[in-house]
């Protein structure tokens, strides 16, 4: 029998950023329904709220039809690592595109409200900075990483076109780099990967000459503007850039680490991967503006934070 308690699908829940949005749900008196297939996700990032019977885990593929009972969902399911989605691109790109068109017929039957986590991925290598909701991007159908950027391009598409034809009730957000604990140690993101690196003295692998730039969001904050997000007013629906603008080169965040962490490591460059973008920011005016969201925790915050996770001191 259904309660008056709200019933919230997360689709990749066992994940960096869902098992965070899990425990923010949980928190708030919902109950969760985590939907994960473990390709990136880990038990170890839910396991501490197994013992909450508002929690419930299923292992199952997106891919493939899901019929449950939902009021709401957060479709976060995709591994979201260069190395990760680059190791089965055509599985990739189907958790986007058919995970995508289950989750939003799922969303229609239900009547339910479907967040979408796409990314600032969606821009490629951008020409322009800042980038505003209103830039169409410049992504290389061909390369490494069309599988993912393509994949949540689609994505969009299909979410905007399931609110037009259908009437589901959608949001989309574009995710820029986040940071913080239960970040997998070994998927290669740059956080991560210096981090690790700079605990254990080895060498800090910068790809190309470290003048590209990212722009880094904590974890709570990021959390928090996507919770905002499936809050607002239906007429809200997006895509809404959601990211910290404090933008820095990669070769400046590498001596960051290096400083915080006081490692002995050197910096050591090594060539540039292919179709890297070389400049990402967001704007975030738009966002600021519809959900009175900005981020609060800054870069050297957060990524003290991240270093006693890594060091097992949090
Ligand atoms: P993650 O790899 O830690 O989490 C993704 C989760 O999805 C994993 O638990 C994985 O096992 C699961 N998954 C993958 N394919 C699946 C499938 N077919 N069926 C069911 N589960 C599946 O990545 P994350 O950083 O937590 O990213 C979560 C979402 O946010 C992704 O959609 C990603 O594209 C988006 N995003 C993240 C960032 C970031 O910086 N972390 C930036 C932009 C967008
Ligand atoms: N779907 C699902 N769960 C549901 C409802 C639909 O997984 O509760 C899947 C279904 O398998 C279908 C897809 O979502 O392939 C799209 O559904 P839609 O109703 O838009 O399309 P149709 O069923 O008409 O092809
Ligand atoms: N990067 C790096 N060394 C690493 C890992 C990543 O120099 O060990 C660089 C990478 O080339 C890119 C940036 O850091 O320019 C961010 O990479 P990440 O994979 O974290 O995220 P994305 O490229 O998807 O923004």
């Amino acid at each position: 029998m259904r309660g008056a308690r709200t019933r919230v699908l997360v689709t990749g829940g066992a994940g960096f950023l869902g098992s965070h949005l899990c425990e923010r749900l949980l928190a708030r008196g919902y109950s969760v329904l985590c939907v994960d297939n473990f390709f990136t996700g880990s038990k170890d990032n839910i396991a501490h709220m197994l013992a909450d019977p508002q929690f419930e885990v299923m292992r199952h593929d997106i891919t493939f039809p899901l019929y449950v009972e939902v009021d709401q969902i957060y479709n976060l399911a995709c591994p979201a690592s260069p190395v990760h989605y680059q190791h089965d691109p055509v599985q990739t790109t189907k958790t986007s595109v058919i995970g995508a068109i289950n989750m939003l017929g799922l969303a229609k039957r239900v009547k339910g409200r479907i967040l979408q986590a796409s990314t600032s991925e969606v821009y490629g290598d951008p020409q322009v900075t800042p980038q505003p909701e209103d830039y169409v991007g410049a992504v290389n159908v061909l390369g490494p990483r069309a599988c993912y950027d393509e994949g949540k391009r689609c994505a969009e598409t299909l979410f905007f076109n399931y609110h037009r034809q259908n009437g589901v009730s959608i949001k989309v957000a574009r995710i820029f780099n986040t940071y913080g604990p239960r970040m997998h140690p070994n998927d290669g993101r740059v956080v991560s990967n210096f981090i690790n690196q700079a605990l254990r003295g080895e060498p800090i692998t910068i790809f190309g000459d470290g003048r590209q730039t990212r722009s880094f969001c904590y974890v709570d904050d990021l959390i928090d503007g996507l919770m905002r997000l499936m809050d607002s007013d239906a007429s809200v629906i997006g895509p809404l850039n959601i990211g910290n603008p404090e933008e820095v080169t990669i070769r400046a965040l590498a001596e960051t680490v290096v400083a915080m962490t006081g490692s002995r490591s050197d910096l050591v460059f090594q060539p540039a991967l292919e179709d890297d973008p070389m400049q990402r920011c967001p704007d975030i005016r738009q966002v600021r503006a519809a959900l009175d969201w900005e981020p609060t925790v800054p870069l050297r915050e957060g990524l003290a934070r991240t270093i006693a996770y890594f060091s097992g001191d949090a």
